[in-house]
């Protein structure tokens, strides 16, 4: 396996070790000759991007290319589009695009007038999480100096073309980070999912024209531009290109964030990055991979999985935002999906009954198997009302609630079962005594 060289990676302020300022960034490469391009034309800057095999860093993996070819070619005065960028990053073992924002902000803001550009929008969004004080404090900072600089705003980089960014703070709501519900909120209105159809490229922010995108995807693509299409989609295997932000959590010896070639094998990245398993390779148990709303995978199923979008799909599961949450042998595997079941009842909207209904549910049903007081017939209960509120709610997050449940029965019945079985044995040893 070959590692990505550090001269082939586009974050290259990822640990703060410089300045996030703009004179820092220059340095870095980010706004030279910006202008130029621009000046390659709106269709060739989306059909760079479609030829890189960029796909969203957001979780879902749609072309971020084909994305933008969905925008209108002709907007008008009284039907402007927008750009919303989404860096709400809530899902729980995500925490890339804080290090953008706070580090390298100005690839970010760069990455927006790109793309702005590109689907011809007058404005991009910036919704952040409420909770990311100095990732915000950052990023205004950033903007501020662009606008000062003429990076952005009238005549951008003396462009001839106009582009503001705002930067819009959330106030912490999970759901927020679904695109429409990411709407209604930059609206100022309860963040709830929208029904779709209408999608946000034909009615979107204001009921505008609106792509919404990850604020990774967006920063890699001016490096793109400059590098070119070929050079990125160098990386990875095929439909799974380019260079991608690891996060990796939970129980290796050096937690991280780092930019790695996509597809790089699960045990080579946890070798070279976070020096290894606690414990050792014996010790891991599972891995959720893309975050907590994906499936867990067993330690024997993802040692040698390709981390990429096809390879943790083969496996039952997704790379999500790559956000890698390892847990080894100490882990309460019941316990752990069962906090994590009840972080989504939590965060459900409550607009849909089988997500605000069976998201308490299923917790509730999860935390008495965590103590073994359920019948085993309830395993296989749990599991048909996963398959019920699964793909049948407005928003991916019924999905999220159901998927590690699914993953949980999958591969740890017999624990489930055991525990069951003890807890009977022990019931009826106290009832003897
Ligand atoms: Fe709200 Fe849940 Fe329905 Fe999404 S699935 S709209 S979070 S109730």
């Amino acid at each position: 396996m070959t590692f990505l060289e550090d001269k082939d990676r586009i974050f290259t302020n990822l640990y703060g070790f410089q300045s996030p300022g703009l004179d820092a960034a220059r340095k870095r490469g980010d706004w030279d000759d910006t202008k130029k391009l621009l000046a390659m034309g709106q269709d060739a800057i989306v059909d760079a991007i479609k030829a890189s095999g960029l796909r969203g860093r957001g979780g879902a993996g749609f072309p971020t290319g084909v994305k933008w070819s969905f925008m209108p070619k002709e907007p008008t005065p009284e039907r402007p589009s927008y750009l919303v960028i989404n860096a709400d990053e809530s899902e729980p073992g995500s925490c890339k695009d804080r290090e953008i924002l706070r580090h390298d902000p100005h690839k970010l803001l760069e990455g927006a007038l790109v793309a702005c550009f590109a689907m011809r929008a007058s404005a991009a969004y910036i919704y952040i999480r409420g909770e990311y004080i100095r990732e915000a404090q950052a990023m205004q900072a950033a903007i501020d100096e662009a606008y000062d600089a003429g990076l952005i705003g009238k005549n951008a980089c003396k462009s001839g073309y106009d582009c503001d960014v705002y930067l819009h703070r959330g106030a912490g709501a999970y759901i927020c980070g679904e695109e429409t519900a990411m709407i209604e909120s930059l609206e100022g209105k309860k963040g709830q999912p929208r029904l779709k159809p209408p999608f946000p490229a034909g009615a979107g922010l204001y009921g505008m024209p609106t792509t919404v995108n990850n604020v990774e995807s967006i920063a890699v693509t001016p490096t793109i531009l400059r590098r070119g299409a070929e050079w990125f989609s160098s990386f990875g295997r095929e439909n799974n290109k380019g260079t991608k932000l690891f996060q990796i959590s939970g129980h290796v010896e050096r937690p991280c964030v780092v930019e790695e070639a996509m597809s790089i094998p699960f045990r080579d990245l946890i070798e070279k990055h976070c020096g290894g398993i606690t414990g050792g390779w014996d010790n891991l148990l599972a891995v959720i991979p893309g975050g907590s709303s994906v499936p867990l995978v067993p330690a024997k199923d993802i040692m040698d999985c390709p981390m990429d979008f096809d390879g943790l799909r083969e496996q039952g599961s997704g790379l999500g935002t790559a956000a890698i949450i390892v847990m080894d042998k100490s882990t309460d595997i019941v316990r752990a999906i069962s906090r994590i079941s009840y972080f989504y009842k939590h965060e459900s909207c409550g607009q849909c009954t089988p997500c605000r209904e069976g998201t308490g549910w299923m917790w509730r049903v999860m935390e008495r198997l965590v103590t073994g007081q359920a019948e085993i017939e309830e395993i296989d209960m749990l599991h048909d009302v996963t398959k019920e509120v699964e793909g049948h709610t407005i928003c991916a997050l019924g999905d999220a609630a159901a998927w590690p449940i699914q993953g949980l029965i999958r591969h740890f019945r017999p624990e489930l079962e055991r525990r069951i079985r003890d807890y009977r044995g022990e019931a009826m040893l106290e009832a003897a005594e």
